[in-house]
């Protein structure tokens, strides 16, 4: 699972108040440091820094290096699952891009906007909201560009394994009703005829569910997780899987991942790192969804190395149906000082899980092995760049996270880049209530919300059980959103518990309400300004929310704990008694652990339809005008740093090299060239 920057974040930095030794020493490059790439339509592009690569030893850049170039192959392959006409498109749109005679013109302008927009989105849907992009380039234009390219350029860019024309490109881009949507979530529809993605291959969504309800084996308590690794393919009435291997599909990328990673596994810090990475080759070859299991408890059971990674498919928010995961690569190394305060947070794991207000049936009696860190990313790949979360909790598979425990970071260094970007944007003026409010955030704000993600990770989705019987997939498309909802609540409840101070974690019992401020802020408000008015909210993330905001909002009916209030024609979020909106939070928390241990996919369904998927259109349109104002970015985008291995004449490796000056088009067309694999 992963966690994403909340957008009302503060401005303040983490590390710049030296927080009782929690937080790291800055560099003394950091003042320097330049974070802001560039900016184009609804995005900010940044870069991050890797505070203390310097310190790693030789071997330890070596593995690093290789786990980086393993990281970049697989780039294609996500394009390719968000849509299959995506690498076509993007392969065209560059070789005009890079060729084109006039590169002044109106129509060129808005073909690089488009290209930039793709290159985010690692497609043409937006990777916030789902929709598709609609250029502002002229077809004529597009169609003109393209047939000036040489013959066989033009036959490279629609060289494909399946039946594509500049015709169908043509129409992909420009008709509004082909492929609207990367990931439909209307419960109504059917969701994978609807759905852009290309997870599935002429299949309808009753075929989906019951050939892998057919598949399932209810009485199997350590399942695999169904459909992760394929495409569900019908061909002559037949329905088979078409499994992501090595030899299968998306062979030629795998290929090269598997080709790092074999390196990167000769030079692992120990044999518990090396048989995980190992394992996950063993993966990649047979496909066999057993093998990755058995190399996810092996992952979860490295624990003592500092370089660490994920590769590979993980997290399943781009199916509909929540089973097929996208590929995803980011590649970190602890950050020992920082760590100290999530070492904090789960040698208590007990103690909250104990203390949770939920009912007692629904607890886990032992909460095994819940590991936190807080990490340097190094590199970030697939579907985790160019956005990317800032904190991530693996293995998801429940049996595995129960019998052998889990893993969960924040990537601290992308917090970093963040709060720096963001200093004096005037954000907190005109959002928040008053100067106790903006004066609450800037005390506290950052370190509550790393607190937070801390939490979220490690506790939160670490926490509850099934009852028994219960199908772990029973909350079918609301899944994502309500498990979100209850990592989200766990963290905040025991944000405002004295415990926190108990454990040196916060300084005062003041300090939760600068989170509490925040997060109610954006449930309610902030995070409207991403929403086109007229649309729904799609994105599990801001569904639970805006669920947790106005289900509390609800309940403050009577006692006024929180309140949407009106002040010259534009709202603020007020909060007038934070101990009842902690009461409030433990009450909701409750009920969605219920409706998760029972698998009660009605109570899901009524609570997100509820309260988090419809917008109020006119304080919508008043948000977005008043973000508009400020010129804000609603969201960020990172380039990666560029590694050059250093080599003595033997052929050994002897240094990495970092870089931090490659610009945004740059490194995306490095990519293509160097990495294109599909
Ligand atoms: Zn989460």
């Amino acid at each position: 699972m992963k966690i994403f920057f909340l957008i009302s974040m503060t401005a303040f930095s983490l590390f710049s108040y030296g927080q009782t030794g929690k937080g790291k020493a800055h560099l003394a490059t950091t003042k320097d440091f330049n974070y802001k790439v560039e900016e184009f339509a609804d995005m900010g592009i940044l870069r991050y820094q890797v505070p203390d690569i310097e310190q790693l030893t030789t071997k330890q850049k070596e593995l690093l290096y290789y786990l980086t170039e393993a990281a970049l192959q697989g780039r294609d392959i996500l394009y390719d699952q968000n849509c299959k006409y995506n690498l076509p498109i993007r392969r065209i749109l560059e070789t005009i891009y890079v060729n084109a005679d006039d590169k002044t013109s109106e129509n060129f302008k808005a073909l690089e906007l488009y290209l930039k927009e793709i290159w985010v989105s690692n497609g043409i849907h937006h990777h916030y909201s789902g929709d598709k992009f609609i250029p502002n380039f002229s077809q004529e234009y597009f169609a003109g560009e393209f047939f000036k390219l040489p013959d066989e350029i033009q036959k490279a860019c629609l060289k494909f394994d399946f039946n594509v024309n500049f015709a169908i490109i043509d129409a992909v881009i420009f008709a509004p009703t082909l492929y609207p949507k990367k990931t439909n979530q209307a419960a109504n529809e059917d969701l994978i005829l609807t759905s852009a993605g290309n997870y599935y291959d002429g299949v309808t969504q009753q075929e989906a569910e019951d050939f892998y309800n057919n598949l399932k084996d209810t009485t199997d308590k350590e399942p695999i997780s169904y459909g992760l690794n394929s495409k569900l393919v019908k061909k002559d009435s037949k329905i088979y899987e078409d499994v992501y291997k090595v030899g299968g599909l998306y062979s030629a990328a795998l290929e090269k991942v598997v080709y790092w990673l074999e390196k990167a596994a000769k030079v692992a810090e120990n044999s518990a790192q090396r048989a995980a990475i190992e394992e996950l080759v063993k993966f990649n070859k047979s496909g066999d969804l057993k093998d990755f299991d058995a190399y996810a408890i092996l992952w979860v059971k490295d624990v003592n190395s500092l370089i660490d990674f994920v590769n590979g498919f993980t997290e399943s928010y781009g199916d509909p149906l929540g089973m097929k995961a996208s590929w995803e690569s980011v590649v970190n190394f602890k950050n020992l000082n920082a760590t100290k305060r999530t070492e904090i947070i789960s040698q208590n794991a007990q103690w909250f899980e104990q203390n949770s207000p939920i009912d007692n049936q629904y607890k886990k009696e032992e909460v095994k092995g819940v590991t936190a860190k807080v990490i340097t990313a190094a590199i970030l790949g697939g579907d985790c760049y160019p956005t990317t979360p800032i904190g991530i909790n693996l293995p998801n598979s429940n049996w595995i996270r129960a019998a052998h425990g889990s893993k969960s970071v924040t990537i601290d260094n992308i917090v970093e880049a963040y709060d720096e970007a963001a200093k004096g944007n005037g954000f907190s003026k005109e959002f928040y209530w008053s100067e106790n409010e903006i004066a609450l955030v800037e005390k506290y704000g950052t370190l509550t919300s790393a607190l937070h993600t801390d939490m979220h990770e490690c506790l939160g989705h670490a926490s509850g059980k099934l009852l028994a019987g219960v199908d772990a997939d029973a909350m079918k498309a609301y899944g994502s959103t309500i498990e979100e909802a209850r990592a989200d609540l766990f963290a905040l409840y025991f944000l405002g518990d004295k415990k926190m101070v108990e454990l040196g974690l916060l300084s005062d019992n003041e300090a939760f309400k600068a989170e509490y401020y925040t997060y109610f802020n954006n449930g309610l408000l902030m995070q409207l300004t991403r929403i086109i008015p007229g649309n729904d909210i799609e994105e599990a993330h801001m569904r639970n929310r805006q669920l947790i905001a106005r289900w509390v909002l609800e309940k403050s009916k009577d006692d006024k704990a929180l309140e949407i209030v009106e002040r010259n024609g534009e709202h603020f979020v007020k909060v007038n008694d934070y101990q009842l909106l902690q009461k409030h939070i433990g009450e909701l928390l409750a009920l969605i652990q219920k409706i998760k241990s029972t698998g009660d996919f009605k109570g899901a369904q009524n609570l997100v339809e509820t309260y988090g998927v419809k917008v109020d259109k006119s304080i919508n349109q008043e948000i977005r005008d008043r973000y508009a104002k400020l010129n804000i970015k609603p969201y960020k985008g990172f380039v990666n740093p560029v590694y050059t291995p250093v080599f003595d004449k033997k052929g050994n490796f002897i240094d990495l090299k970092i870089d931090y000056t490659e610009g945004y088009a740059e490194q995306h067309l490095r990519y293509s060239r160097e990495y294109s694999n599909l």
